[in-house]
């Protein structure tokens, strides 16, 4: 098993290995960020009967289409597992599968692992198991190429001329200007006042147990089991704030910024006459029967010609400083249980200090709603003015805009926060992103987008037609091997 090159999230990963190996299976970590021919070479020298990928980020899934053409191209007939938070039935069945003639399984969690492995090395189930796989991923395919003819998507210059606020709407608003301009660090944030911003319910989730809490911890199927991870949760955090073994540290900012097309320009200053640097939106293309808007989030700034001052926020906060060394103590154990339950608390905190610090943002720092009162639980349900959209997620799916956030923020430099080329963030306890001020701002998902934008896209973005399909795979509404030449 191993997580892919460019990625760095194992918890799922880690979560099977255990079961796996509490059913008898012998597991082969490979840890995280590995090369397709480290974990081919590794499953030929040590005689492995199967081969298990996970990815949490989007730029993953090429890769791991990239390992089973490599498997293909050496003439392997290892089943291939398929697992990870972007990874689904659907992408395995329509982009990984028909690279490789051997069975090719999506396993949507652990506690499925065990039943797909076993079926995988049995004389006896293999063979049905396959060809029912095989039958099962057909039928997806052809059913979603059936959907896809059915999804209507108009021109990408019809749908600009549909944006989610229109010049007039525009005049009723005024931007707020920020407290200040340029960047900030906060570092040693103290851990004890993000605990009350925990959001529980994706911890649970990364245990697989599903509930929302906390209501979860009276569930009649999990309740016992949520209680008890749940416990030693509040023992471990009790630890991590007293012995200090988590840093949290953010970098945050706030700059000059106006629309232009479907485009943000950052000024470096408020003569807002040298752009430093560019965010490239993309813009939903469905058909609108009911009236609604073709959203992009550029539309959320003020365009350039309306000489509106406008401004947009950045940030970037990690609660995984200093993680390494608690998890390697936990693993040379071999106490896989309190490792991942580090590696998920570390992921509350740096979800909660990401709500702390938008909730500071938006009362005091960029102070646009200074008067706002919400408990967590609105929090949670995001219940406040403007928004905080992450690249990767649907408004904003190609994580290489990551990279702008980088050159602004540096937090790289200023909090030790790297990204790797797939533009996965290291420690992985860290969540970064934007914020727009704007009321009417909204998330929505881009959707599928036609060969028309992702042309334009390249363009913007000084790529080959061939790099952008690459970078936005998951998005494409339509098969680029229809275009090529
Ligand atoms: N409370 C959760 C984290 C919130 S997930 C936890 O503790 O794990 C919600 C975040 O995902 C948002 O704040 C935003 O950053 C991102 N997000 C959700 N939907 C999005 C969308 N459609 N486009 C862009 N970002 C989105």
């Amino acid at each position: 098993m191993a997580t892919v090159k460019g990625d760095v999230h194992d918890i799922g990963k880690n979560i099977v290995g255990v079961v796996l190996q509490c059913n008898n299976f012998e597991v082969i970590d490979l840890g995280v960020m590995v090369p397709a021919e480290k974990i081919l070479d590794t499953a030929i020298a040590v005689g492995a009967n199967v081969i298990g990928l996970s990815g949490l980020i989007t730029p993953s899934l090429e890769e791991m289409v990239n390992v089973a053409k490599l498997m293909k191209e050496r003439g392997m007939n290892l089943p291939l597992l398929i697992g990870g938070a972007t990874t689904s039935k659907a992408h395995t069945a329509v982009k990984i599968e028909p690279q490789y003639d051997h069975p090719v399984v999506y396993v949507k969690d652990a506690s499925r692992a065990v039943g797909v492995a076993q079926s995988l090395i049995s004389h006896d189930l293999k063979a049905d198991f396959a060809a029912n796989i095989r039958k099962e991923y057909e039928l997806l395919r052809e059913e979603r190429k059936a959907r896809a003819k059915e999804v209507k998507r108009i021109p990408i210059n019809k749908a600009r001329e549909n944006p989610a606020l229109t010049d007039q709407a525009w005049l009723d608003y005024t931007p707020i200007k920020p407290s200040f301009l340029g960047r900030k660090v906060l570092d040693n944030f103290p851990l004890e006042t993000l605990v009350e911003r925990f959001d529980w319910s994706p911890f649970f989730q990364s245990w697989e147990l599903h509930g929302l809490y906390p209501r979860i911890l009276n569930d009649h199927v999990v309740g016992v089991e949520a209680r008890k991870v749940f416990a030693d949760a509040q023992a471990m955090l009790k630890q991590i704030i007293e012995e200090k073994w988590l840093t949290a540290r953010a970098v945050f900012g706030f700059y000059p910024a106006n629309r232009v097309g479907d485009d943000v320009e950052v000024y470096s200053d408020e003569t807002r006459s040298e752009v430093i640097h560019v965010f490239y939106h993309l813009r939903q293309q469905a058909e609108k029967k009911r009236g609604g808007a073709n959203n992009c989030l550029a539309d959320f700034v003020a365009s350039k010609a309306s000489g509106v001052a406008d401004y947009i926020g950045l940030f970037a906060v990690t609660a995984g400083v200093g993680i390494d060394e608690h998890v390697a103590r936990f693993e040379a154990d071999h106490d896989d249980y309190n490792a991942i339950m580090l590696k998920a608390l570390a992921d509350r905190f740096a979800e909660a200090f990401a709500e702390t610090l938008h909730e500071i943002v938006r009362k005091e720092a960029w102070g646009y709603a200074a008067d706002e009162a919400l408990s967590n639980d609105d929090l949670i349900h995001e219940r406040y003015q403007g928004i905080r959209p992450a690249p990767g997620y649907p408004a904003c799916p190609e994580h290489s805009e990551k990279g702008t956030i980088w050159s602004l923020l540096e937090p790289d430099k200023l909090i030790g926060l790297e990204i790797t080329e797939s533009f996965a963030m290291t420690p992985t306890a860290a969540v970064s992103g934007s914020y727009f001020a704007h009321p009417e701002a909204r998330y929505f998902g881009v959707g599928s987008l036609g060969r028309d934008q992702v042309e334009d896209y390249a363009h913007r973005k000084g790529w080959s037609i061939e790099k952008a399909e690459t970078w936005l795979a998951p998005n494409l509404g339509y098969d680029p091997e229809d275009f090529a030449a």
